[in-house]
């Protein structure tokens, strides 16, 4: 036979170590998401791009799990997405980030900019969570105005009236909207048209070595005139060089994020690092 049965098999079981492993991630995630073991806040600042001033900081997870070890973001959260986890996921990083938030106030350091924080449009578009952010910032006693989500899309939107009803609440919460990822997968045009956000950020895969790429250039150029045009902010994701900082000034962006102004670092290092204490 031409198909040898021999190669179907070694397909099947690459295939089926690929299911077990996310089952096994899926599973320990789960776990984790129950005690908070292992998961941990990190923040990394964003910055006025002219005036170099914090303008911002964004959460981002980090998971340790005692089986399997470091596990990457860009890893887990698509399988918290695919195994019904993300809802829970996204609900755990919000309450430690307005945790955090008190805890500074308290300690009479407040955060003057807002800490922005993921959120997966699976959670975003649930009829409810604009309530539940409601009864979040109540419970930790913070103002919407300390917080941004930033919304990132890795599929099609499926409750698009539930996904609205939340961006209203949110307004009159105070809380910010950034479209996350501009430019790549479904963050397209038609949110920007549907949703009534105050900042874009352009995905890093436009940003990084921008300034021997012309194509990229273009694009970044257009966007930028934009969301200005539209009365939005625009922050530039990826900066890495002072090269690339210095185009994106001159091409009038007003935001930046990257490993050329401040790294990812323990939520608790970036306090020390940026809060009047
Ligand atoms: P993202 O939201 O686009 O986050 C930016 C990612 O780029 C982060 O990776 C960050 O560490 C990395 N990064 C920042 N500056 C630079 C740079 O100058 N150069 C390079 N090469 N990379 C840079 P990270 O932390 O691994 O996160 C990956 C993705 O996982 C995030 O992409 C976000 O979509 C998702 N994610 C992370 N934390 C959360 C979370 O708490 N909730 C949700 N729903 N998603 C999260
Ligand atoms: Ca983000
Ligand atoms: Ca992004
Ligand atoms: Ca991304």
């Amino acid at each position: 036979a031409k198909h040898s049965p021999s190669h179907v098999v070694i397909y099947d079981r690459r295939m089926s170590e690929k299911v077990e492993r996310e089952v096994a991630i899926a599973g320990q995630l789960q776990q984790a998401l129950k005690d908070g073991t292992g998961l941990e806040l990190y923040v990394q600042g964003q910055f006025n791009i002219t005036t170099r001033e914090l303008s911002g900081g964004e959460v981002l997870l980090r998971w340790h799990d005692p089986l399997m070890g470091r596990i990457s973001p860009a890893d887990f959260i698509p399988i918290a997405e695919e195994r019904g986890l993300i809802g829970a996921l996204d609900k755990f990083v919000l309450q430690q980030s307005c945790q955090a938030i008190q805890q500074w106030q308290q300690q009479g350091r407040g955060l003057s900019q807002r800490l922005s924080v993921n959120v997966s449009m699976a959670s975003f578009e649930q009829a409810d969570f604009g309530i539940w952010l409601e009864q979040l910032l109540d419970r930790f006693d913070i103002n919407g105005h300390q917080l941004e989500l930033e919304i990132t899309e890795s599929g099609l939107m499926h409750n698009p009236k539930g996904a609205l009803k939340t961006a209203s609440l949110l307004k009159q919460l105070g809380i910010s909207l950034a479209i996350d990822d501009f430019g790549t997968g479904y963050s397209s045009l038609a949110y920007l048209k549907q949703f009534n956000a105050t900042k874009v950020k352009v995905d890093q895969a436009f940003i990084m070595g921008i300034t021997d790429q012309e194509r990229s250039q273009a694009i970044v150029r257009a966007t930028i005139g934009m969301v200005r045009e539209l009365g939005m902010q625009v922050l530039a994701e990826g900066v890495e060089t002072e090269q690339d900082a210095a185009w994106l000034v001159a091409a009038g962006c007003q935001f930046a994020q990257g490993y050329l102004f401040a790294r990812p670092m323990r939520i608790n290092e970036f306090a020390d690092s940026w809060l009047p204490s």
